[in-house]
């Protein structure tokens, strides 16, 4: 089979499958056979595509596994990151988080980062790589989430990977920027959640019975790391933009950020 018609093949398998976003999963699973970009199905339709593979996909996808799960590795910021069972997956809500915090270290001199419950890495790893001068401290509790920061990580020298839960005291020279996308899903909230969001690791999403529990200690503990000129970013649940203010009582200012969607998503605070 060629690529064009792994593609309409796969379209209608997942469509009459009830297999919501047909097209988009369906272009995506064949490129990844295909070993080529989405953007470059149409310069290799008549490659031919190992269907196999593909079939192995498709069913993946049919039993509700998450597309970034089924390719293994997602597009996030400037790089791909290796995703799989036990991680979450990187969002774009969160690449606005990144950006920010580039633009914000471009005037520090050799920067020192700490992000906390690292997850892929896809935040601080690509934080890293923007900024070569930096030394970026990745702290991830999960064993298996810890396999894919290891692995994503390869050749980034400026990464410190510790494996450890931020609610311990973890003994870490002081940081320019703290950054983090903790768990804040509220715990009675994780049964409503789409199926494939199920899919992802409990302990990425649960944030305790009000969702705030890491941003805690986050302010009682973990701005003690931050210089006193130091910056402190956090992705947050788009209710959360009110809470927040009270949680990071420690903090001096305390500002709320839209995404892109125009939810309240980041914050960023100083002491
Ligand atoms: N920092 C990672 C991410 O943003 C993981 C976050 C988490 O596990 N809650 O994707």
């Amino acid at each position: 089979m060629n690529v064009k018609e792994a593609y309409s093949y796969s379209v209608s398998f997942l469509g009459a499958n009830g297999v919501d976003e047909a097209d988009f999963k369906a272009l995506t699973v064949v490129c990844h056979v295909a070993g080529i970009k989405n953007n470059e199905y149409h310069a290799h339709r008549d490659d031919f595509v190992i269907t196999r593979q593909l079939a192995d996909c498709l069913w993946k996808l049919k039993s509700g596994e998450p597309l970034q799960y089924v390719v293994g590795k997602w597009d996030f910021y400037e790089s791909e990151f290796y995703v799989g069972e036990g991680v979450l997956i990187p969002r774009p809500e969160t690449e606005e988080l990144v950006e920010l915090a580039v633009k914000q270290l471009k005037t520090v001199d050799a920067p020192v980062i700490i992000d906390l419950c690292s997850g892929s890495g896809c935040i601080g790893l690509s934080i890293a790589k923007a900024v070569p001068s930096s030394k970026v401290y990745c702290i991830e509790k999960s064993k298996d989430a810890f396999e894919y920061l290891k692995k994503n990580s390869d050749g980034i020298y400026n990464a410190i990977l510790i494996n450890d839960d931020i609610f311990n005291d973890i003994d870490i020279e002081q940081a320019d920027l703290i950054i983090s996308n903790p768990p804040y899903i509220k715990t009675d909230v994780l049964q409503t959640l789409q199926d494939e969001v199920k899919k992802e690791p409990v302990m990425a999403l649960d944030g305790g019975t009000d969702g705030l529990d890491f941003y805690r200690v986050i302010n009682d503990k973990w701005s003690k790391k931050l210089k006193p000129n130091g910056v402190l970013m956090l992705e947050i649940g788009e209710d959360q933009g009110k809470t927040i203010i009270d949680v990071l009582s420690d903090f001096n200012s305390v500002e709320v950020l839209k995404d892109m969607y125009g939810n309240d998503r980041m914050v960023v605070a100083k002491i």
